[in-house]
């Protein structure tokens, strides 16, 4: 049984991880680099440990240093949350070997999953449908041409090993071709050093749905509903929303179903993602497998009641599935928003820097996932990401408006934010109206859109002032006049 966790990432998912092998009575270990000696995650683990300096290279991407942090400290298990190792087979096989439980799929598991080519062959053979695209690697720029041809403009360019919106580019001619593979090739050797091409028809006005899933050591698998994310920014995901607002009962058990396939498929063990492009016409294409917790996960969390990373630790304990899928029922709706340092105006770009105060929203059905404390830092080394903010409620409205009241409570000092963005986007009758796609923020014009809603604000706050002032020089006033007359009520 693991009774001693390290944690081998930062921010808000260490302190994720954290929260619950506490309530679990489990012991942690955690490591950090230069950049996050005052960070919490080092406070609240059970021992903490340096590991290097800021560069993720030199900490916490360094798979022998973490490792000779695992067995010295004597954790017999480690959680390596989102980013990072966390889909690196080469580091879950090096546990592998040296005995330590690592919390989540196998090795060569995991090596299949981290492949979308290879992944993609896996599901076609188990029936799941798949994007239409090349039907191997491409050999170099001019074979993906000829295939982009066959196919038909526009396509996507993407490496095997791409993630996180990055090593994908769509292009949409002959000319842009070069230039796209040239820039997915640069992007995928600089994220892990290697990079292969497939090729896939670009779909267009589609929304990315996404199913929750988990299996046993013991070949038991369920899906744990789905989720919408379909709001994205350079194919990152912004806003999540679960349940989505086109999938009925029928779909969520349909397309559920095929996910088990996909899972048992791939031998998949732990929790996993499987991830879908729903076309406008209902058709579901499967796009790829993340082999790890998702940044995501609390919405589902709230809709089943379940805590995500406890059923991570069963099942690396061995243990059986504690329940069956018709056990499992969906209540309510929940939204999730991503809490970015960045510039929406400045396309997206990250701001960073201290943070002097902070205010982060609580109350009934809302829940915050976040690193930030007043006097913190938001470094430039890593994730844009500095906090999670999710809200439940019995109707989608319900959830909807607590959502906007937490975005206006939310106070970050020092930084740019995505908050004011989020407000426009979830006032919008589009959002309200589940007019989702992946191109929703163009579809909508949306930053500009933000542009008028600010300048809307400071009029009517310009106008108050002036109000304001009106009514204190008549008060004034009046309180001249009737001088030496006594007070007039
Ligand atoms: P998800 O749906 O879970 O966001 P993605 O494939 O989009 O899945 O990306 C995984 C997450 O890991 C993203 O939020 C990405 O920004 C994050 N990530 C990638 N690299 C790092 C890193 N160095 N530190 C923290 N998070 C990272
Ligand atoms: P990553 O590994 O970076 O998460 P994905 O393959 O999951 O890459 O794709 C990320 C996003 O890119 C999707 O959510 C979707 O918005 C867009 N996308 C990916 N493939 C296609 C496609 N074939 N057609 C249209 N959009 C796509
Ligand atoms: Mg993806």
């Amino acid at each position: 049984m693991i009774e001693k966790v390290l944690i081998a990432n930062r921010g808000e998912i260490a302190l994720r991880v954290i929260r619950t092998c506490r309530a679990l009575g489990i012991k942690t270990v955690a490591v950090y680099s230069d950049e996050d000696a005052n960070s919490l995650h080092v406070k609240q683990a059970t021992e903490s440990y340096h590991i290097g300096e800021a560069a993720p290279a030199k900490s916490y991407l360094n798979q022998e240093k973490i490792l000779e942090v695992m067995l010295s400290s004597g954790a017999d298990a480690i959680h390596p949350g989102y980013g990072f190792l966390s889909e690196n087979d080469d580091f879950a096989r090096l546990c592998e070997k040296n005995k330590i439980n690592f919390i989540g799929p196998s090795a060569d598991s995991m090596n299949l999953c981290g492949d979308k080519m290879k992944c993609k062959a896996a599901m076609l053979k188990a029936g799941v449908p798949t994007v239409p695209g090349s039907p191997g690697l491409v050999k170099d720029a001019k074979d993906a041409a000829r295939i982009a041809n066959d196919i038909g403009y526009p396509v996507m360019l993407k490496s095997v090993y791409g993630g996180g919106g990055r090593g994908i580019r769509i292009v949409n001619n002959d000319k842009e071709l070069h230039g796209g593979y040239e820039s997915v090739t640069g992007e995928s050797i600089a994220a892990v050093g290697k990079s292969a091409i497939l090729v896939e028809k670009f779909l267009e006005k589609t929304r990315h749905i996404e199913y929750q899933m988990a299996r046993d050591m013991h070949g038991n698998t369920v899906h744990i509903f789905e989720r919408e994310c379909s709001i994205q920014r350079r194919n990152q995901k912004l806003i999540e929303q679960t349940p989505s607002p086109v999938v009925d009962e029928e779909t969520r058990a349909r397309i559920g179903q095929l996910v088990c396939n996909a899972a048992d498929a791939v031998d998949y063990t732990n929790l996993g993602t499987a991830e879908f492009l729903r076309a406008d016409n209902g058709e579901f294409y499967f796009i790829e497998i993340n082999a790890r917790l998702q940044v995501e996960h609390p919405i589902t969390e709230y809709v089943s009641g379940l805590d995500l990373v406890k059923l991570q630790i069963d099942i690396a304990n061995g243990e059986p599935m504690p329940f069956r899928q018709e056990d499992l029922r969906m209540n309510g709706y929940a939204i999730e928003c991503r809490i970015n340092a960045e510039d929406t105006f400045l396309d997206f770009a990250p701001s960073t820097g201290p943070v002097p105060d902070v205010n982060i929203p609580a109350g009934p059905g809302v829940r915050c996932d976040t690193y930030l404390y007043p006097g913190c830092t938001v470094s430039p080394f890593y994730d844009s990401l500095m906090a999670k903010l999710v809200t439940w409620g019995q109707t989608f409205e319900e959830s909807r408006s607590r959502m906007l009241a937490a975005l206006d409570d939310f106070y970050i000092q020092g930084v740019e934010t995505s908050i004011p963005l989020y407000k426009t986007i979830l006032g919008s009758k589009e959002y309200k109206n589940g007019n989702l796609s992946t191109d929703f923020l163009k579809r909508y014009g949306m930053v500009d859109r933000l542009a008028e809603d600010l300048k809307k604000e400071k009029e009517l706050k310009a106008e108050a002032a002036v109000a304001a002032a009106m009514a204190y020089s008549e008060y004034f006033k009046s309180r001249v006049q009737g001088a030496g007359q006594g007070w007039k009520r």
